[in-house]
């Protein structure tokens, strides 16, 4: 569920570090935990996509994808498209296949 409350401010205070990872909106934390809960998918994408923000929202952060960032749209097997910030898909196919209950 969105809260549609915030007004989309377009000018987020972006902190870049030189190089290296990119910094991901979503934490690992925050990502596993919608996994766990079913928010999230556990399984591959079919195909991926990278292209800049289309002002959706990411599933695994809720925040928008700004024009600036990378955004990875993501065919699932299942049926369904999801997007997500680089960062966030990063650290998604990352976790999700530890991510197994029971
Ligand atoms: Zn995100």
């Amino acid at each position: 569920m969105i809260d549609a409350h915030r007004p989309p401010s377009s000018r987020v205070a972006h902190r870049r570090q030189g190089g290296g990872n990119v910094q991901a909106a979503g934490s690992v934390y925050g990502i596993r935990q919608k996994i766990l809960a079913g928010h999230l998918p556990k399984e591959n994408c079919r195909m991926t996509w990278y292209g800049p923000g289309t002002g959706g929202v990411c599933v695994a952060c809720e925040r928008p994808i700004a024009a600036d960032d990378v955004e990875v749209e993501c065919d699932l097997p299942t049926g369904g498209t999801i997007r997500l910030h680089r960062g966030c898909y990063d650290i998604w196919v990352a976790e999700w296949p530890t991510c197994d209950v029971g």
